[in-house]
């Protein structure tokens, strides 16, 4: 393919806005749009959860940039209009308004949705956590709460807990696993999670089973357990992961299958890439294809791609990196380990709060987790970048 004049980014957000700018960055002097869903100009959803929800940040800090600097990258910033169509043949894009958008090359940035459980829409007081209006929504009905119900123990609802707690609510966090985070961290670090959740006053529903809300006058009154027992809630958060945005892609005969499915370039189609928690594509280290849900995956994966629609034509292989605040614990995780590899602690002390540990696979380091640690635990990102270049049969367990 001759060199793209016209490339059109969808969605307008941690990887699209990457997208745009690694191509400018490149040497990309043809003409740019940003479409996205959204009324807002581009913003950064990891302080939603925590320091926007806490009230620590005024809304408008999470925005990722300033307006000079998004009007420095002259691009054609379209914004509160979804793409409702692509037709890959001729990279076309049609809008919810009507507008027809063509262009040499289509990047697919559209995130996630959250999913949401039965009985929930429609019920003032129950929130899903995805974008600044829920944030801000969730935190006015927070303020006011008397009993907060958080459905989901991943990484979303564990921090959605303890920045409820760290608001003086009482809060319970309700979940299938035996503690928060089990099917990322495994059964040591999501113990210590459970018992650092506990210590703050959170009430811990391990092993739950949701079935759906129950609500009064159209508020939300409780959380059914699949025992039959119902926890009393004036504010939920619906924490039950998400699904990727790609519905607007049916009929477009490009292969959805949790994700936009690509090669090891980020490619769908000749001209047609994804990049961030949208995209499936072919990790070449993990020998399989992989969908990443976190905020340095964004920004990495924009990079790529664009250096792809310039015609690099190298593989995307990166060293996953998830970072998540529970209270005043920060924790990262690089790689991709699976719950049951064999964790040991190379530094640091867990009792004492502070340690960094390595999964291991059949000898092979799969990750690196830093328990307060992070420098020292980003020390020991090399061994699973070694492991990462080398191609593997081995199947990539999904992040997030
Ligand atoms: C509350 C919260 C806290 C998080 N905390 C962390 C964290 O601590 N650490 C971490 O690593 N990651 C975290 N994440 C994940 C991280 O924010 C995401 O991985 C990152 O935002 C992905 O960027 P993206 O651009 O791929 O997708 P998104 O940020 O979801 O952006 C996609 C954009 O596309 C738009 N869109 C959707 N459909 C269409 C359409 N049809 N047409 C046009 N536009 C469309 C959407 O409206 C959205 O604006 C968090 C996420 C949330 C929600």
């Amino acid at each position: 393919m001759s060199a793209p004049t016209r490339v059109l980014v969808v969605g307008a957000s941690a990887a699209g806005l990457a997208t745009a700018e690694a191509l400018r960055r490149k040497g990309y002097g043809g003409a740019l749009t940003l479409l996205g869903a959204e009324p807002h100009a581009p913003y950064d959803r990891p302080p939603l959860s925590k320091q926007v929800l806490r009230g620590d940040w005024e809304p408008g800090r999470s925005r990722l940039r300033a307006p000079e600097a998004l009007a420095a990258l002259d691009a054609d910033l379209l914004l509160g209009d979804p793409a409702v169509a692509l037709s890959p043949a001729d990279r076309a894009v049609r809008t919810a308004s009507g507008r027809e958008l063509g262009a040499d090359v289509v990047v697919v940035a559209t995130g996630v949705r959250p999913r949401t459980l039965p009985g929930q829409a429609g019920l003032a007081g129950a929130h899903v956590l995805r974008t600044l209006d829920d944030a801000l929504a969730l935190r006015a009905d927070l303020l006011a709460a008397r009993r907060v119900v958080v459905v989901g123990d991943g990484v979303l609802g564990a921090e959605a807990a303890a920045t409820a707690r760290a608001l003086g609510r009482a809060v319970t966090l309700v979940g299938p696993q035996r503690a928060p985070l089990e099917a990322r961290l495994g059964p040591v670090p999501a113990a210590l999670l459970a018992r650092l959740h506990a210590e703050q006053g959170v009430d811990l529903r391990p092993g739950a089973a949701v079935r759906g809300l129950a609500g009064r006058g159209g508020r939300v009154t409780g959380v059914r357990l699949a025992s039959g027992e119902e926890l009393p809630a004036d504010t939920v958060v619906v924490a039950v992961g998400s699904a990727p945005a790609t519905e607007w892609l049916a009929g477009s005969g490009l292969r959805v299958d949790d994700g936009l499915v690509c090669d090891s370039r980020c490619r769908a189609a000749e001209g047609v890439y994804a990049a961030g928690d949208v995209a499936r594509w072919h990790h070449e280290g993990l020998g399989g294809l992989l969908r990443l849900e976190n905020r340095t995956n964004a920004t990495e994966q924009a990079a790529a791609v664009a250096g792809n629609v310039l015609g690099a034509d190298r593989p995307y292989t990166p060293v996953p990196f998830l970072w998540t605040d529970q209270f005043a614990t920060k924790v990262q995780v690089y790689g991709v380990p699976a719950p049951e590899d064999v964790l040991t602690v190379v530094e640091g002390d867990p009792a004492g709060g502070r340690f960094v540990a390595l999964y291991h696979r059949d000898g092979t380091a799969t990750g690196v987790l830093g328990w307060n640690m992070p420098k020292q635990a980003r020390a020991h990102r090399r061994e699973v970048a070694d492991a990462l270049s080398s191609p593997s049969p081995s199947p990539a367990p999904a992040d997030r």
